[in-house]
Order: C-alpha cells, then structure tokens, then sequence
C-alpha cells in the first residue's frame, strides 16, 4: 500500500506522474515522480477538461510550484461514516495536468498492447 499523493488515501496501486518540482529542480532537473491514484487520475483528467481557476490557493499541490495559474481538482476521500466520503479540493498546476495526461495516454497504450 501507498499514499496518493493528491488525496492521501493508502492504495495498492498508484499511477505514476512525471512532474517538475520546483522544491527538487537541482536533484531531480528533468523532472521527479508523484504517485496518485486512480480516482485522482480521472478527476484530474475531468478538471482539465473543464478547467476552474482558483484564487487563493497557495501553491500547487502536486508539484509544488508558486505563482502560476492553478487550477481546482476535486478529489473523494473515504470516511468512516455516512455518506462515506468527502469531498476535497485541491489545486493543481497547468504542468501537472499535462502530467497526468501524458500518464493516461500511457496507461491507454498499454491496454492496447495487453488487447493485442
Ligand atoms: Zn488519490
Ligand atoms: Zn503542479
């Protein structure tokens, strides 16, 4: 098990994302890896499409970067009493989207290998 990086919750599996932190540039200039899960991987995805800006978020949750555009992300977190789960709001930078595309476009391609 490991905590996704976007809603902190433990899963099996996490989606790898490439994203360039800026907190690490000179360890990691070509960019480092997040983990998230798959349920954050589609909200991402969706938020994307539809794209909200939000005022007053400090820093992207992703990657860490300051003063760019970002962008709000609502992610489902499991609790243990009714209804269940909540509702989250992260926000997420321009970079970090592409980021999480580039994994689902990934993801797409090697479903296509495993059809084949
Ligand atoms: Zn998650
Ligand atoms: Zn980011």
């Amino acid at each position: 098990m490991a905590d996704c990086d976007l809603c902190g919750v433990a899963r099996p599996t996490l989606c790898p994302v490439k994203v360039n932190a800026p907190g690490v540039k000179t360890a990691y200039p070509t960019g480092t890896w997040r983990g998230i899960c798959q349920e954050c991987l589609s909200s991402c995805h969706e938020a994307n499409l539809n794209r909200v800006q939000v005022n007053g978020a400090e820093k992207c949750d992703l990657c860490g970067i300051r003063n760019v555009p970002l962008f709000q992300v609502t992610v489902h977190v499991p609790i243990f009493q009714q209804p269940y789960r909540r509702e989250l709001n992260k926000a997420i930078c321009g970079d970090c989207f592409e980021a999480c595309e580039e994994t689902l476009r990934r993801r797409e391609a090697e479903k296509e290998v495993a059809h084949h």
